[in-house]
């Protein structure tokens, strides 16, 4: 069984992918809100629960009623109507900004153009806005576009790291151009390989103590067989074939 921890980098990905896919179940490639929806609620997302996202996106428009009202809002009020996410003070602003160029821009509240623009393109446009990372806007462009990127975030990076598809230097930024190169540019691939390591890094691979005997990936992870040793046929057997929803809850 050692043989399977000796694969290169791109072997890793592509096993992980395959993996993960029976594990989780293979996801279509289908907007989840749209492309402003996207964009926003990604921003409001950093370091805080999906719960509280929802419900400071939703009080932001019930308070100001459309992206021309929380445009106009005082900035004030701006960050008390987005008060459960982490940084209020310094989203509002953010969020004003970035509405205020999109305006400027395209005289409208909408990022529609960007399904047009090149991949490259797309990308240094949505990151030369404020806050606005690597990260959101791979988010936009996979999943409203369907352009054939792959966002990384601290679970994704986190996996690809112990099982040894990118190295312990390789920072998240840097990830998404190393991960997207060991994998083929189809954008259904990508989404299923981002959605997949982010759930299993939620539930399975934390951060501290990974829950590597339920882990699928442990046949040719680096970080199980310096912890455990090469799993053999009874750890290969032990480990659970899919997902189970009383596990918890899969966030999409
Ligand atoms: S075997 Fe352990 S360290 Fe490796 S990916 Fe699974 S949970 Fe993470």
């Amino acid at each position: 069984m050692t043989d399977a921890y000796t694969l290169t980098p791109a072997q890793k990905a592509w096993q992980d992918h395959e993996i993960l896919n029976q594990f989780f179940g293979p996801l279509p490639l289908e907007p989840r809100r749209i492309p402003m929806r996207e964009l926003i609620s990604t921003l409001l997302s950093h370091r805080t629960t999906h719960v509280d996202e929802e419900l400071a996106y939703d009080r932001m428009l019930e308070t100001f009623g459309d992206w021309e009202g929380v445009l106009a809002a005082p900035v004030k009020e701006l960050a008390h109507a987005i008060r459960t996410t982490r940084w209020p003070d310094t989203q509002a602003p953010r969020i004003q900004e970035i509405l205020r160029r999109i305006k400027a821009e395209r005289g409208e509240f909408t990022l529609d153009f960007l399904a047009e623009w090149p991949v490259e393109q797309g990308l240094q446009w949505l990151t030369d806005m404020p806050g606005i990372g690597l990260k959101t806007a791979s988010l936009v462009l996979l999943f409203n576009f369907q352009k054939p990127v792959l966002p990384v975030d601290t679970h994704v990076h986190r996996v690809a790291q112990r099982v040894g598809m990118i190295g312990p230097k390789v920072s998240t930024d840097k990830a998404h151009q190393v991960l997207l190169a060991l994998l083929p540019k189809d954008s259904v691939v990508l989404l299923n390989f981002h959605k997949h390591n982010y759930w299993l890094g939620q539930h399975i691979c934390f951060f501290t103590r990974p829950d590597c005997p339920r882990c699928p990936l442990k046949g040719f992870c680096n970080y199980y067989l310096e912890h455990y040793g090469p799993a053999d046929a009874a750890a290969l057997a032990a480990t659970p074939a899919r997902w189970e929803r009383s596990w918890g809850e899969l966030q999409h």
